[in-house]
């Protein structure tokens, strides 16, 4: 226990390892410790032996239908894996520990054969929730027109691209595509 009852906690901060409690609200894993989603203050319950956090002004957790953003962290045939940062529309502090995935049927509405073309790693994404099965498990959905890639990184540069007409220009000479959002660069 890194922490006791009662500690003030900032997102990020380790609170235990995932051996001592069970992670509850506010909570996530990662490399086997119980961290911080949001600023708060440790609540231990040692009769259900869960950790959590309290807050008087909590960020909304997420729901199935939320517009999300998030930046993706892995492309692969079939997913695309997605960190989420925040809750579209919601004016409150940046959420933490949930993670997405976008499956290839749920990436467009047109047959596609790979997500390597329509996602690059540190692209950021507006997409739909479908379906939360866990906080690191969610399921998401770029389908509609005003969800996909919202900022796209050069492959070559690592900087955020133009659109110009329906492909993506680079500062540095590269052109590529994506599957882009309607609402492209309005983030
Ligand atoms: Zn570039």
């Amino acid at each position: 226990m890194n922490h006791k009852e009662n500690d003030l906690v900032s997102p990020g901060e380790i609170l235990c390892t995932y051996e001592e409690y069970i992670p509850s609200e506010w909570t996530y894993v990662e490399d086997g410790y119980i961290k911080a989603s949001i600023n708060g203050r440790i609540v231990i319950d040692n009769e259900e032996k869960t950790i959590s956090l309290s807050t008087i002004n909590p960020p909304s957790s997420l729901k199935v239908g939320n517009h999300v953003i998030g930046h993706i962290t892995e492309v692969k045939q079939n997913k695309a894996l997605v960190t989420i940062k925040m809750i579209k529309g919601l004016n409150r502090e940046l959420i933490m520990g949930y993670k997405g995935f976008i499956h290839i049927s749920k990436a467009n509405n047109e047959f596609i054969s790979s997500l390597h073309d329509m996602f690059k790693i540190g692209d950021i994404v507006e997409a739909k929730v479908l379906n939360i099965y866990g906080s690191e498990y969610i399921d998401l959905s770029t389908s509609d027109e005003d969800t996909g890639v919202i900022k796209a990184m050069c492959v070559n540069c690592r900087k955020f691209m133009k659109l110009d007409n329906d492909k993506l220009v680079c500062e540095c000479g590269k052109v590529d595509s994506r599957n882009i959002s309607s609402n492209y660069g309005g983030f």
